[in-house]
């Protein structure tokens, strides 16, 4: 079972993606966090990909496509996935769509987060995280029980330096419009199931599941 989510940064796809991949018993993968593991430990990719996530441009597709591929191939992974985060362009769509087979898969759905961009940039001022597990929380709308740590595990909640300033504005443009593009990419392949973000996360999580079920199931 592999299932791709879309949905543009605040869109509360990191949040979602985590309980619809507990409710479907497959990995939760998402590119950006992939990312920001190879930085934290200075590999080679980190080493390549960290002035990109500092900007809030795209990592090359190179780069991109050979981490998550590789990624894909380990063990957890056999009983399918959820990406998150990855494709985001047409050529990673593509690359995967050719990955998949060699190991034995296809992409079995689509789901669109969809919010409106006015709301995207609220939610996203007011997002951290936390430092052990990537955690999410909003100071306006989901605060921690207590202030600048995680209810879960007690680590240190920090604000993403891509989430301040410039980067943001810049990473919601790239979103509409390239990411955006995706979506037609697999509407051809009648693979989108397209789930309205702006409600409630337990109404969002309730219909993303019946969705992706039904999706399946047809
Ligand atoms: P967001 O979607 O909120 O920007 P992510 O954690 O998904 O955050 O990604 C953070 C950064 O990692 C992106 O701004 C980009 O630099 C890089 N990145 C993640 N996924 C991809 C991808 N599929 N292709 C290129 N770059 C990516």
């Amino acid at each position: 079972m592999e299932i791709i989510l879309i949905g543009a940064q605040g869109s509360g796809k990191g949040t979602q993606a985590a309980m619809l991949a507990q409710a479907l018993g497959i990995p939760h993968i998402a590119s950006g966090d992939l990312f920001r593991k190879e930085i934290e430990e200075e590999t080679e990719i980190g080493r390549k990909a960290r002035e990109y996530l500092d900007r809030g441009e795209l990592v090359p597709d190179d780069v991109t496509i050979a981490m998550v591929l590789k990624r894909l191939q380990e063990a957890d992974c056999v009983p399918g996935v959820l990406l998150d985060g990855f494709p985001r362009t047409i050529a990673q769509a593509e690359a995967l769509d050719k990955g998949l087979p060699e190991l034995g898969k296809k992409v079995d759905a689509v789901v669109y987060l969809n919010v409106p961009r006015e709301e995207l940039l609220q939610r996203l001022a007011g997002r951290y995280i936390c430092r052990a597990h990537q955690h999410v929380y909003n100071i306006y709308t989901r605060p921690p029980r207590e202030a600048g740590r995680c209810d879960l595990d007690g680590s240190e909640l920090y604000q993403r330096s891509d989430d301040v300033g410039e980067a943001v504005q810049r990473r919601l443009d790239i979103f509409f419009t390239q990411t955006i593009r995706l979506l037609d990419y697999y509407y051809q392949q009648e693979k989108v199931v397209e789930v309205d973000g702006n409600q409630s996360i337990e109404l969002v999580q309730r219909a993303l599941v019946e969705g992706v079920r039904k999706h399946l199931n047809a």
